[in-house]
């Protein structure tokens, strides 16, 4: 049985959180997308899951999305609400008693707390690619549950606690985050990487027998942490690899004015700059090892 039902949480102004929920019964997968504000691939991906789902009647189990988590935040396309300026996803399990963010958290929180499965939907930027973040190495339900999403890089998170997906982590329940490209200010969405995301969770659902159909086996490497690459000095910064790009060690990356700027390892360039003036200490990648 479909419904969709809102939440509110008394305050000045009322924040009301929309929830989906698609189907009964186990599995129980939870979607969500929006924790902060301003990452609208991930918004995008949700809603059209929930669009899916609700015209679906093959589904088996139930998927619970919220597809805007910190509508605050969303209203302004920005990553923290401008109610407490709190980043939402370094406070879970949040508090009701406290800031209306931390009351989200709470909500939040309550709602994703008994599902099996949990995937959170960010943006990695304008110039990211799509990447899973997991505490894989930590635990093995998350790298299970990485090993099901068909996107090609897995990147070992840094496991900073008060996030949605390390809180859950740490709780037993399976969960990730999947990063898009897209976000901004602009509120500009990556269609091409929504659409692939999409079907990433759509085969997921597959692989845990909740809906009809050939299951792909995902074939994703798994990287160690991100690390920054930044610029040595002021320049003129020009990429020589595309975003998603896999790297060899002393691969040239771009140049910095008339200097190369080089991979420091075998792994993933997971974002990299597009031409630009940049100041010293300004990021131009962000790249990460290759584990497998
Ligand atoms: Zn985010």
């Amino acid at each position: 049985m479909n419904k969709t039902y809102t939440r509110k949480i008394e305050d000045l102004m009322p924040v009301e959180l929309q929830f989906h929920l698609l189907g009964e019964g186990s599995p129980k997968v939870f979607f969500s997308g929006g924790i902060h504000g301003g990452e609208t691939t991930g918004i995008y991906v949700t809603q059209r899951m929930v669009d899916f789902l609700e015209t679906n009647k093959l589904l088996k189990g139930s998927v619970k999305v919220l597809p805007v988590a910190n509508v605050p935040a969303f209203r302004r396309l920005q990553r923290t609400s401008p109610y407490d300026e709190l980043d939402l996803n370094r406070i879970f399990p949040g508090n009701k008693e406290s800031t209306p963010s931390m009351a989200i958290a709470d909500v939040i929180w309550e709602e994703a707390k008994d599902a099996d499965y949990i995937v959170d939907l960010h943006c990695c930027g304008l110039w990211g690619s799509s990447y899973t973040l997991a505490m894989y190495e930590e635990f093995d339900h998350a790298r299970e549950l990485a090993k099901m999403l068909d996107i090609p890089a897995v990147i070992q998170s840094g496991g900073t606690r008060g996030q949605l997906f390390t809180e859950a982590s740490h709780s037993g329940i399976p969960a990730v985050i999947i990063e898009l490209p897209g976000g901004g200010p602009a509120g500009i969405i990556d269609i091409e990487a929504a659409k692939q995301c999409f079907q990433a969770l759509l085969n997921l659902l597959r692989l845990l027998e909740m809906l009809p159909g050939e299951a792909r086996i995902p074939e994703s490497a798994f990287y160690g942490k991100l690390e920054p690459i930044r610029a040595t000095r002021d320049g003129v910064f020009l990429p020589m690899v595309q975003p998603g790009s896999p790297i060899n060690k002393d691969d040239m990356l771009g140049m910095l004015g008339n200097e190369q700027v080089l991979a420091p390892f075998d792994g993933i360039a997971i974002a990299v700059r597009p031409a630009c003036y940049v100041f010293k200490d300004a990021g131009l990648a962000h790249v990460a090892p290759r584990t497998t």
